[in-house]
């Protein structure tokens, strides 16, 4: 049997169509175009290229984006000072200041600055911290995690009842899927480094979230016939035959995982997309919602 492959790549292309059909509703009914600002600080290639997919998306979709790029010694409170311009600025409803700050920059102070009403990437503490407690809503879900959350919806895998598995407890992943799995009714497990016997731990998920970092660590006899599986992980490995040198694979060893699992998604293709469809929704839902409008 092999298992049914989750497209994310094709699932964030038909929630980018919805929302570019809400941003030109907003706009012809109530005057908003969603604004997203993005704040890089220094020189991280990687960032770089996050910062440019994400401006590249929202012009897609009819957001407006509005860059704003740091020497990587700015000072702390030079940061801030741009947080709070950009708070305060009626055409942006949604701010994202690119992680990992550099080590002088204390981040949690700079997420704690962006409004909680602007807080698109879910990071604000207030925003975690209602995350983590029943019968609080966030005013926004962290992306990473939401769109995990959403695969398993547009794939019609039933969350309530099931047991569910996630790898992985970092802040911007691991734990707030675990929180949402666990909202959504299901039995959740988190494992970790000093997990003693992942694999056994694995084979309990009727949905297993892989977010570890490390490449192909989940073998396919770890996975429970049936199993839904959303890996996360983005790991370059050395590859000769790939004209890059390397090539993308996840957290899951796919080939054989897909032998036994019921749905799972590829990488890349799977929960990549998506990441950047849920921070143009977020924004979408910002601005919709009124934020720094003073009617939100
Ligand atoms: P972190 O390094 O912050 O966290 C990794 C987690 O995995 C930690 O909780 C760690 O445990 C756990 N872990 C590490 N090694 C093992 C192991 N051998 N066995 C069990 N658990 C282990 O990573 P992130 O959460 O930021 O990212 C995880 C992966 O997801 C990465 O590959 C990253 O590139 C990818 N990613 C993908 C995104 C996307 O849009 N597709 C977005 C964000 C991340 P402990 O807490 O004990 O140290």
């Amino acid at each position: 049997m092999s298992a049914t492959l989750i497209d994310g790549k094709a699932i964030a292309a038909t929630i980018r169509g919805e929302i570019r059909d809400a941003v030109e509703t907003l706009q012809r009914e109530q005057g908003r175009v969603p604004g997203l600002a993005t704040v890089l600080v220094g020189q991280r290639k990687d960032s770089e290229t996050y910062v440019r997919m994400k401006k590249r998306a929202c012009e897609e979709v009819g957001i407006v984006s509005f860059g704003h790029e740091l020497p990587a010694d700015v000072s702390q409170e030079a940061l801030l000072g741009v947080v709070e311009e950009l708070n305060a600025n009626p055409s942006v409803h949604g701010i994202l200041v690119q992680l990992p700050l550099p080590d002088h920059i204390d981040d949690e102070a700079v997420l704690a600055a962006i409004s909680l009403e602007k807080d698109v990437d879910g990071f604000h503490p207030l925003n975690i911290g209602r995350l983590s407690m029943k019968r609080r809503e966030p005013l926004f879900v962290p992306c990473t995690p939401k769109g995990c959350i959403e695969l398993l919806d547009r794939s019609g895998i039933e969350i309530g009842g099931r047991n569910a598995v996630v790898l992985g407890r970092s802040n911007i992943v691991g734990l707030p899927v675990a929180m949402l799995l666990l909202h959504r009714n299901a039995t959740l497990t988190v494992c970790h480094s000093r997990t003693a016997d992942l694999p056994a731990m694995v084979r309990q998920a009727d949905i297993l979230v892989a977010a570890v970092g490390r490449p192909e660590m989940v073998r396919g006899d770890w996975i429970k016939p049936g199993a839904a599986v959303i890996d996360v992980g983005v790991n370059a490995v050395d590859d000769a035959d790939d004209p890059r040198g390397y090539r993308l694979v996840g957290d899951v060893a796919f080939a054989e995982a897909r032998q036994v699992a019921g749905h799972i998604t590829p990488v890349p293709g799977g929960v990549g997309p998506m990441t950047i469809a849920m921070l143009l929704k977020n924004t979408l839902d910002a601005c919709a919602r009124g934020a720094g409008n003073g009617d939100s």
